[in-house]
């Protein structure tokens, strides 16, 4: 029998469990253990709440889940609850799955001003991360400034934008649905340091903007390179730039009944924030494209109002005590995921923050790969039941999926009309819930 474990329980961390099991069959058992006493990681955590068909991969992971060889250990922390070594001396194979939860830090003047929050943050409070229960984002301004040009950018300015009744069939949480409710909004500018055909978003997402109720994109048309440069962009990026093109030739008398202005500032790199004790303004420099497409500061600076920011420059994952890691590039220090003898990662942990969900399969399929031919048939470890004496000699109550499913049905319970579920947000009362 060959023992593995799994520290984390998103689609990584799932993906990986699932070739697991087709690989060997019944000769493995696999414990997924999550610091949360919830499962799914960046579905649940990170994927909007207004992108609900994109959360329902969770029904593929809850097949694996529910699978004889497969548990769920949920509300264990590796590192307080139990070291790294101990769990490679207990497994065969242990597999970091920990994604990108913290915010790459935007290295400026005025980064730590009141009212500018990390993506990861402003992201987890609408999506109800226990983490970031307690974020205030100052929503009584009218003007926000979201730096990058990536999909969780799109994603800030969606969620800022929409109206309450947009949100309906969505699981935002109580809290940010009655906030943004309430919240002044008018104009977002998303900031790019590069332009138009260096943007990180896709077009589902991107076209998404066109469509919404209060809310119009302003695209300068002067930003846009000539029309026949897009024929060297891959089909997808081709596409996403095809809409910026559509937002630069929206008519004014489209806009005269939208309330909100989402405007794209490209070639525009923030160089410092300032205010008095709270968010005020963003300094930013104009930029250009040098030779390799980096962006270089032109001296030519401006400044925009800005009553919060939001920066959305990318993840990292957390070190873990003991666990080499790669501090520029924010993640552990691996090759093609193998870490150390009988220590893998994979996912974000792995290779960083870019790709989407589906990304996360074939790096899962090739880890379990890995894997395989470091293990062979196992090496006679306790896994399971060598967890199990540990945790009960030092009394830790962990989570089991049965108990995720009642969490799950009270969630579903308690949600408002045309919402699957109203989240709990603190891990007491998801604990609480279980024994319902
Ligand atoms: P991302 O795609 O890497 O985009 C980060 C953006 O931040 C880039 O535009 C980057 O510009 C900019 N940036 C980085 N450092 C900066 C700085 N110091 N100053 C100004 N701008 C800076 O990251 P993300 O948006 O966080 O997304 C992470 C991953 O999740 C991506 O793979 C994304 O596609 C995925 N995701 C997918 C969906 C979806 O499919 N619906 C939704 C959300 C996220 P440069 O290009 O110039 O570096």
């Amino acid at each position: 029998m060959r023992h593995i474990a799994v520290v984390g329980t998103g689609p990584a961390g799932y993906y990986s469990a699932e070739a697991a099991q087709k690989l060997f069959g019944e000769d493995v058992s696999i414990d997924m253990i999550d610091r949360l006493p919830v499962p799914y990681g960046l579905i649940r955590f990170g994927v909007a709440p207004d992108h609900q068909s994109i959360k329902n991969v969770a029904r593929r992971y809850e097949k694996v889940a529910l699978s004889d060889n497969v548990r769920f250990v949920g509300n264990l922390t590796i590192g307080e609850d139990i070291s790294i070594d101990e769990l490679t001396d207990l497994y065969d194979a242990v597999i970091l799955a920990t994604g990108a939860p913290e915010d790459r830090a935007l290295p400026i003047p005025g980064a730590d001003l009141s009212g500018v929050l990390g993506s990861a943050a402003f992201v987890g409070w609408y999506n109800g991360h226990p983490d970031h229960s307690e974020v205030d984002p100052p929503l009584d301004g009218t003007h926000v400034v979201v730096i990058g040009n990536g999909n969780v950018a799109l994603d800030v300015a969606r969620i800022l934008s929409k109206t309450s009744d947009e949100f309906s069939g969505s699981d935002i949480v109580l809290h940010a649905y009655e906030q943004l409710e309430t919240a002044n909004t008018e104009h977002v500018a998303l900031l790019g340091r590069r332009g138009p055909h260096q943007i990180a978003m896709t077009p589902k997402e991107l076209g998404e903007l066109g469509r919404l109720e209060r809310a119009a994109p302003r695209v300068d048309p002067n930003d846009l390179p000539e029309e026949g440069a897009d024929a060297l962009l891959e089909p997808g990026m081709r596409k996403s730039v095809t809409f910026l093109r559509e937002f630069a030739a929206i008519p004014e008398s489209f806009r005269v009944d939208k309330s909100v202005e989402i405007e794209f500032d490209f070639f525009a790199a923030p160089v410092r924030i300032e205010g008095d004790g709270k968010v005020e303004q963003v300094v930013v420099e104009r930029t250009e494209l040098d030779a390799d497409l980096r962006s270089q500061g032109t001296g030519e600076t401006y400044t925009i109002p800005a009553s919060m920011v939001v920066t959305c420059i990318g993840y990292q994952t957390p070190p873990i005590e003991g666990v080499p890691f790669e501090h520029g590039r924010g993640r552990f220090a691996n090759d093609e995921g193998r870490i150390m003898p009988g220590l893998y990662c994979v996912g974000w942990a792995k290779r960083g923050p870019t790709g989407t969900i589906g990304t996360n399969r074939p790096d899962g399929y090739a880890v379990v790969d890995l894997i395989a031919e470091d293990i062979g048939e196992g090496a006679g470890k306790t896994g399971r039941a060598g967890l199990d004496a540990l945790l009960a000699e030092r009394n830790v109550d962990v989570v089991t999926f049965r108990d995720w499913k009642k969490i799950e049905e009270a969630e579903a319970d308690r949600a408002r009309e045309g919402s699957p579920r109203e989240k709990f947000i603190e891990i007491e009362e998801m604990i609480a819930a279980r024994s319902r």
